[in-house]
């Protein structure tokens, strides 16, 4: 196919039977590699010059702009689902989410609101409803699914805010602050800078916030400070995998009528292994849970779900309020996904982790995630055995913070820049308690010990 033909407007919205069997074939071709490659990081400035000047009136051909589109763009995107990848936190779809994302996308599904797309949402729904129940949620949760565990933040943060206002200020715009450990991740104080929430920051004792931890820190607090509304927890650091105490700290919530936010963008799959199942106990008592299927429940980018007690006071804090939107709330019995967050129109992105949770089963899940805690453990043997490797600290879910003896901070960022070029693996340093340290997460069920042997043959 070449650029659009400029007297029939409708041209380009056509059926294209060489351009979809191009773009089918590319896809096929991906979907049937046993392992994706990792590829490579790139030069900017490289990149524009590959790409400059595609934009213009008379359009290119198709077959060269995904030639380019292999060749050039896609070996310069680090393969996050690569069995390989072992920084920050990977992602690993299945082949079924993948194939459903592409028909979330071919048939615009949105879910938006029951009016305009209530099949999506029942579905959507159904697996909103699962992950309640693994975190053992009442009949009364419910929630939504944003782009991302940085905007279920925002979305949750914002109803804590505006209902602990609510109560202890009418509703008036006046100072109020939230809790948080040094350890939570930093879109939550991004959160609470947008927000204009003065944030409490708790010191801990240990790695994990705990109920003494959460309790000196109200009580050092004055008669001039703004009142507490909220606590967030994590369960599961990005950092090193470390779960707050959540009994300890709803406990406190409840005493103090604060708002409990449970953090588990990447922690929550947890829930569904057996193996580290008790760590979560508490999270039943939340309030809000940010948890991200497209990092441990296997789902294609960009998902997270935001989970609500009372999803109908989310909505009073949510809802948009038009003319042209009044026709979305004649039923209130019924909550629409675009009043739970901060977002009007929504792609049906929960879709994909459904089909792929009501194909495979949720025994396939909870053994997949197994698989990377048993890595994660095989991992931590291998390093204790080892001469010249320590363990930073005890794994915590399928994150290992380690040390090579005598290594400073260029040597593990020499060993990223080796071990992507060799095509090795992706690692990158973290910090730890001011120390640089080596850091895997694990959350592909095809990274094997095998290939973590192959990332320390090149220390
Ligand atoms: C990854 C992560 C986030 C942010 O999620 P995004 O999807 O990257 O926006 C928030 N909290 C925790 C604990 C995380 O691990």
């Amino acid at each position: 196919m070449s650029g659009s033909n400029a007297t029939n407007p409708n041209s380009m919205h056509q059926f294209d039977s060489e351009l979809t069997d191009q773009v089918f074939e590319y896809m096929r071709d991906r979907l049937s590699m046993p392992e994706v490659p990792l590829d490579f990081p790139g030069d900017p400035k490289v990149l524009a010059e590959a790409i400059s000047g595609l934009i213009k009136p008379e359009g290119n051909p198709a077959a060269d702009v995904l030639k380019l589109y292999d060749e050039v763009i896609s070996r310069t995107v680090v393969s996050g689902d690569s069995p390989r990848f072992m920084a920050f936190i990977p992602t690993a779809p299945t082949k079924a989410a993948l194939l459903f994302d592409m028909i979330v996308s071919c048939a615009s599904i949105q879910g938006i609101s029951w009016l305009e797309a209530a099949g999506a949402i029942s579905a959507e729904n159904q697996v909103l409803r699962w992950m309640s129940d693994v975190a053992g949620l009442p009949e009364s949760a419910g929630g939504t699914f944003v782009s991302g565990g940085s905007a279920a933040n925002l979305a949750a943060l914002t109803v804590a805010r505006d209902s602990g206002r609510q109560r202890l200020h009418g509703g008036k715009r006046l100072p109020v602050r939230i809790a948080l450990s040094e350890q939570a991740h930093s879109s939550i104080g991004n959160s609470l800078g947008i927000l204009d929430v003065e944030p409490l920051i708790v010191k801990t004792s240990g790695f994990a916030m705990t109920k003494a931890d959460l309790e000196r820190a109200l009580s050092q607090l004055t008669e001039n400070d703004a009142p507490v509304v909220g606590v967030v927890a994590t369960a599961g650091t990005t950092n090193a995998g470390i779960i707050d105490d959540l009994v300890g700290i709803s406990e406190v919530a409840r005493a103090n009528d604060m708002w409990f936010h449970v953090d588990a963008a990447y922690g929550g799959a947890g829930l569904l292994a057996p193996s580290v199942r008790s760590q979560f106990n508490g999270i039943e008592n939340a309030d809000s849970i940010t948890m991200d299927p497209h990092k441990w429940w296997f789902s294609p980018f960009d998902v997270a779900a935001i989970l609500y007690k009372n999803p109908k006071l989310a909505a009073s804090v949510h809802t948009q309020d038009a003319s042209y939107l009044d026709v979305l709330h004649e039923d209130d019995s019924l909550i629409n996904p675009t009043d739970l967050a901060y977002h009007l129109t929504r792609r049906a992105r929960g879709l994909p982790l459904w089909f792929s949770v009501v194909v495979n089963g949720t025994k396939a899940y909870s053994d997949a995630v197994e698989a990377s805690i048993s890595l994660t453990n095989e991992v931590a043997e291998l390093i204790r055995a080892h001469d010249e490797l320590e363990l930073v600290i005890e794994p915590s879910l399928s994150v290992v913070l380690w040390r090579r003896k005598g290594w400073e901070a260029k040597d593990y960022r020499d060993l990223q820049d080796r071990l992507i070029e060799s095509q090795t693996a992706f690692v990158t340093p973290t910090s730890w308690q001011g120390e640089t340290v080596g850091r895997f997460a694990f959350v592909h069920p095809g990274t094997t010990l095998e290939m973590v042997k192959e990332v320390f043959a090149n220390i």
